[in-house]
């Protein structure tokens, strides 16, 4: 098992670890900062030592899987310094509380299922099952989402007993999906908005989202629906 440092602070840019596994091009830490990839988010950037990582990646074992970007120069019990790319990470926390927000109040206002997302650097996108597709309708629900980010509420992070979680309502379809062993369930919530069973990294306040700008939206067929959006 990998300590998640991401999940004690996604504000770590840097850290030390030792080396438990390197085999190829990837490398295992006793710890790390580096978010692997899942949930539709991308994994982290950065270098460990003087070797770029390419991708972070899940590995067996609750382990997070280093790529590096050559066959691994790493020694297993040697001390290494982790650097991850900020600029990029930072932009992926901002998007992915957004796809929250949004998906929050489209579901409020419109009973949509999110059935996914893609978020990125630059521009992310979130797909919903909904039948009836309005563009105006859609852009309101954009300025609601931006109201919020105006009255910058507090993003939260703690464990659930996964029993005590799954009686909260809109967690259930996320948290059923979730391996049965898993006994404390990660919440996110946004104060006064949303609440899921989540693994990925956010940013503490709604505020530093900045702003949502819609780009597109788009018909994916009878009720699949596609917002493509970034934050300038
Ligand atoms: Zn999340």
């Amino acid at each position: 098992m990998t300590r998640k440092l991401y999940w004690e602070d996604a504000y770590v840019t840097e850290f030390d670890a030792r080396v438990t596994s390197a085999a190829g091009a990837h490398a295992v830490l006793d710890q790390t900062a580096f978010h692997p990839r899942g949930g539709g988010l991308l994994g982290d950037t950065g270098t460990l030592g003087a070797v770029k990582v390419l991708d972070t990646v899940k590995g067996a074992e609750d382990s997070v899987v280093h790529v590096l970007e050559s066959a691994s120069p790493l020694e297993v019990g040697s001390q290494i310094h982790g650097v991850i790319d900020w600029e990029r990470r930072h932009r992926i926390m901002r998007m992915h509380t957004a796809a929250h927000l949004l998906s929050a109040i489209f579901h409020k206002e419109t009973g949509a299922l999110i059935t996914g997302n893609q978020i990125e650097p630059e521009k992310s996108r979130i797909d919903f099952s909904l039948d009836d597709f309005d563009r105006e309708k859609m852009l309101v629900y954009c300025n609601q989402a931006n109201e919020a980010v105006a009255k910058n509420p507090p993003v939260k992070t703690y464990f659930m007993k996964r029993e005590e979680a799954l009686k909260i309502p809109g967690i259930t379809k996320l948290a059923s999906v979730m391996p049965p062993e898993v006994k404390d369930l990660r919440i996110v919530e946004i104060e006064g908005y949303d609440l899921q069973a989540d693994g990925g990294v956010h940013v503490k306040t709604l505020g530093e989202i900045g702003k949502i700008e819609p780009l597109k939206f788009e018909n994916k067929g009878k009720s699949n629906r596609r917002m493509h959006f970034t934050i300038p």
